[in-house]
């Protein structure tokens, strides 16, 4: 899949110290047949990996994050900037009833989404109805109208006896003859609604296996006769390369307003959610992810981004990273090293409070790629330690802090004493931040990125 693809991408740089131009020319080579791979549209592969490309060159060097890391960071903002940034809320009509009108391919699950979003507006409050405009096929209305009983909404179908009724079509072959005319039952269903004071109307629409002219032309009639708040375009999320084509055809055809991507719930490679956006620059605003009333998801870009990547954890990790240690901070340690001034007990205080601000330590450690070995180790070490530390540090004086060589047998006892532990202890804790020293030193000549290590720990 494409995830599994890009976490090997992002493997192949871990422990890297520096990313070389050839390391990150690789590395977009990679994500560029990832994308392709993916049935991602080639105009938009091509605009993504350049954008990253140019970013991962370009980007300052972040203390906060080792280089797989950052190039995770720019591929997922790149990610989500291409599905569309922010989620788009359903506009609502000033003047109720708000008319939603879905559109799209014969099969793609407009019927099953007009029940999915019909129950998911009743449950935030609204009264809306359904609308069975799918005429086409004899029994679409009564599909629709059992997907309504399941979700509990009232439905608009055309009058049976009008039409002669389902068997009279039965046998006329699909599609050939419609039993009654789609636009005038639209414009009577939203009439309905606004008599009986339904607050949103859903439209569900007739489509083809394929982009037919008829169809597209019945469907932009429905749209001038019922002026919707909203047009979704339903596309099914394992369509592939087609979803392009399909959903610039439908742009221009019927000027949707949002998609609705189906059927995410299957093993959709997630291109066309990445194409679509891109190519119609129209929002994505629901996911639908499977065959039950409820299977219906707002779209968040920044979720399916995290999706992709399938590092959701890692995702996390550096968000918290970054927030937990500011970069004047890291600047200002950073300068540190490179004169080689001693790392102090203050700096020690400093980090760990930037890495308390990061949750738990142990849920942190786990997080780590490359950590999972760790388990058992990190399962036996006890958050308390931590806070016995930070008692130790807390208990000595400024001058201590930065002194750390002076700090004399009797200093020792005083320590001990201040903060409720042994004199071995304390022994213990200043021989370990020896050497942490030594090894913030190494560090800071090796010019690795990286969380700096917490000495004592
Ligand atoms: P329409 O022709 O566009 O109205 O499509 P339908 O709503 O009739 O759906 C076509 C088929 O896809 C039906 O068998 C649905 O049960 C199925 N389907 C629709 N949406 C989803 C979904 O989100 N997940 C899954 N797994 N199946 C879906
Ligand atoms: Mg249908």
């Amino acid at each position: 899949t494409l995830s599994d693809r890009l976490t090997a991408t992002f493997k192949n740089l871990r422990g890297k110290g520096r990313l070389s131009e050839s390391d990150v020319n690789k590395a977009v080579r990679d994500i560029r047949l990832a994308l392709l791979d993916a049935d991602v549209a080639l105009p938009v592969v091509k605009r993504f990996t350049t954008a990253v490309r140019e970013r991962a060159l370009g980007e300052e060097v972040n203390q906060a994050l080792n280089p797989a890391q950052q190039v995770v960071k720019i591929v997922n903002e790149e990610l989500v900037t291409i599905l569309g940034g922010e989620t788009r809320q359903i506009r609502f009509a000033k003047n109720p009833p708000t008319v939603i009108m879905l559109a799209g391919l014969q099969g793609s699950g407009k019927t099953t989404f007009a029940g999915k979003l019909g129950r998911w507006l009743k449950d935030r409050g609204h009264t809306p109805l359904l609308v069975a405009a799918d005429l086409q096929r004899p029994n679409a209305v009564t599909q629709l109208e059992v997907v309504g009983e399941r979700a509990g909404l009232k439905v608009f179908a055309p009058e049976r006896g009008n039409v002669g009724g389902h068997d009279a079509v039965a046998g006329t072959g699909e599609g050939t003859r419609s039993f009654g005319d789609p636009v005038s039952v639209s414009r009577a269903g939203v009439e309905h609604a606004r008599a009986q004071q339904h607050d949103v109307v859903i439209v569900d629409t007739a489509g083809r296996l394929a982009v037919d002219t008829n169809l597209m032309q019945q469907a932009a009639d429905i749209r001038s006769a019922i002026q919707p708040d909203e047009v979704l375009f339903v596309i099914d999320a394992m369509i592939g390369q087609a979803a392009v084509e399909t959903a610039q055809a439908f742009h221009e055809g019927v000027a949707f307003t949002g998609v609705v991507l189906s059927k995410l719930d299957g093993d959709a490679r997630g291109g066309a959610a990445l194409s679509i956006r891109e190519v119609t620059g129209e929002p994505i605003m629901f996911a639908s992810v499977g065959e039950k009333v409820t299977d219906i998801e707002v779209f968040h870009p920044d979720r399916m981004a995290g999706r992709i990547l399938d590092m959701g954890d890692v995702l996390t990790l550096i968000e918290q990273a970054e927030k937990a240690f500011d970069k004047r901070q890291a600047d200002e340690m950073a300068r540190k090293f490179l004169a080689e001034e001693d790392f102090t007990f203050e700096d020690f205080l400093q980090q760990m409070s930037a890495i308390k601000q990061m949750g738990s330590l142990k849920s942190m450690l786990k997080m780590m790629p490359g950590m999972q070995q760790m388990r058992a180790q990190l399962d036996a070490f006890d958050d308390r330690e931590f806070d016995r530390v930070e008692a130790m540090v807390r208990s000595m004086t400024p001058f201590e802090r930065t002194h750390p060589k002076q700090i004399n047998g009797s200093r020792r006892a005083r320590i001990a004493k201040g903060s409720g532990v042994s004199v071995t202890d304390v022994n213990q804790l200043l021989e370990r931040f020896r050497d942490a020293q030594k090894m913030m030193k190494s560090l800071a000549r090796g010019g690795g990125g990286g969380l700096p290590g917490m000495p004592g720990i």
